[in-house]
């Protein structure tokens, strides 16, 4: 039995950037995971100016940057023609937020937090425990774990995913499935097809599907992620969304998408899935952060830069609580600050996520010709459409120091149309 200010269940990018971000607050934390040792999946992970801005105040981004990639353009392709309908700078976008466009391997910027967390003296963190039971006492919360573990804190933070145990604490809901399926891997950049810059960050959209691909680790390794909609999903079979169906779904696709697919790990697949928006994240001593409190569908890539952001708001509304027993309405008042920054910020995150996968994955003729006709008569430097999402703007980017778009030949009244974040 021991005694923390704060208890984090899930040592996932959410609960270790949240664990680091209190203990430079100076609050003491326990960080339980259930597996055995912090780890992610293999894959790639984008983190936009919103994200890294943030990372640079709590000197995160600079350990992270040199396994990064600063990709110069997202590029929006259709993956059945072939045709390059859209790009955004990136390059001028790291002007006009401050801050830069990364991609990077998932365990480099686990470990970057792990490796932080490990050097405050206030973070202790423990593998092998899984939460199973949550009982807030009023004046403490108690913790236990499978293992037999209790914990006593002043306050529990559930960061422990999609699948969350301490959600249940707050709300009976469960995950809300998409009926897609994604694949995914970072491979060595020698070992796949390659078609595309190394400079881009690419997003193949066809009908009920799309493929991401960009480079991770300096370059060293390339992500790809195969997302589809299962018609075995559909169809009520339980083994859906197999290997089989992921061929069959893509061989209709043009050639430099059909070439990637082969590269993909075939072993394990991820239903994709996410969570209704909540309107409150908190029930006395107890409330959630990341993919506990807002799992969104992956199309905006914001997921785990969402779960920085909670982190870093959390640590600082409870910061002012004190070194001494934190009295209940002190942390519900810290609590409903923490919330009234984020609820409604991750919700919308959440809820344009969806609508952005919609158009991605329009599968009748008129829709698809709409959406192409809008994304092509994009500008390459319109930010106006994720200024919402990467802002604030700095001040004077808008004036001046916007260059002129790559062949000059964008209608000026077509930057109107979607300008497409991503995953
Ligand atoms: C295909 C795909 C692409 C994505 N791309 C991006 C992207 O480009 N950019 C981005 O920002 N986001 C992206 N995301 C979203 C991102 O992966 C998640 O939002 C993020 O990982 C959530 O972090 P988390 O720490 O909240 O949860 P998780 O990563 O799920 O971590 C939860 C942790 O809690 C542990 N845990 C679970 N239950 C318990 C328990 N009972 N007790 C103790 N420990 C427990 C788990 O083992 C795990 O370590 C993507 C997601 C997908 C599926």
């Amino acid at each position: 039995m021991s005694t923390d200010q704060v208890i984090i269940a899930g040592g996932g990018i959410g609960g270790l950037g949240a664990a680091l971000m209190l203990a430079r607050k100076g609050l003491r934390v326990t960080v339980l995971e259930q597996a055995p040792e912090f780890a992610e999946v293999g894959a790639g992970l984008q983190l936009a100016p919103n994200i890294t801005r943030m990372l640079d105040e709590v000197g995160v981004l600079e350990k992270i940057l040199p396994l990064s990639v600063q990709p110069k353009r997202l590029v929006f392709m259709n993956a059945v023609s072939g045709e390059m309908l859209t790009t955004l700078d990136l390059v001028d976008a790291r002007r006009r937020y401050g801050a830069p466009y990364i991609v990077l391997h998932r365990s480099d910027l686990l470990d970057a937090l792990r490796e932080a967390a490990e050097a405050e003296p206030n973070v202790v963190l423990r593998t092998d425990h899984r939460v199973t039971k949550v009982e807030d006492r009023g004046d403490s919360v108690v913790v236990t774990c499978a293992n037999g573990a209790a914990l006593t804190g002043q306050l529990l933070i559930g960061a422990d995913g999609l699948h969350s145990v301490v959600r249940k604490e707050i709300v009976q809901d469960e995950p809300v499935p998409s009926g897609y399926v994604a694949y995914r891997g970072a491979v060595p950049v020698e070992d796949v097809d390659r078609r595309m810059d190394m400079d881009d960050v690419v997003v193949w959209m066809g009908p009920g599907l799309h493929l991401v691909q960009y480079p991770v680790r300096a370059g060293k390794l390339y992500n790809q992620v195969a997302v589809f909609r299962s018609q075995e999903y559909l169809e009520g079979k339980e083994d859906w969304g197999t290997p089989e169906e992921l061929d069959r779904t893509y061989a209709g696709m043009c050639e430099q998408v059909r070439v990637a697919i082969p590269s993909l790990g075939r072993i394990k697949r991820w239903p994709m899935a996410d969570r209704e928006p909540l309107t409150n994240w908190t029930k006395g001593r107890i409330s959630l952060l990341g993919d506990a409190a807002h799992a969104m569908l992956q199309y905006l890539a914001q997921g785990a830069g969402q779960s920085l952001l909670d982190g870093a708001s959390i640590s600082t509304a409870l910061s002012t609580l004190g070194d001494g027993a934190w009295a209940r309405e002190d942390v519900d008042r810290a609590l409903a600050r923490y919330e009234s920054e984020r609820v409604e910020a991750a919700g919308n995150v959440q809820s344009t996520a969806r609508v952005w996968g919609d158009i991605w994955h329009v599968d009748s003729h008129v829709p698809m010709i709409l959406r192409d006709e809008a994304f092509r008569r994009r500008d390459t430097y319109d930010y106006h459409l994720v200024d919402w999402l990467y802002g604030p703007v700095r001040e004077g980017a808008d004036a001046g120091n916007v260059p002129q778009p790559v062949g000059g030949d964008a209608p000026a009244e077509a930057t109107s149309a979607p300008t497409p974040a991503h995953a």
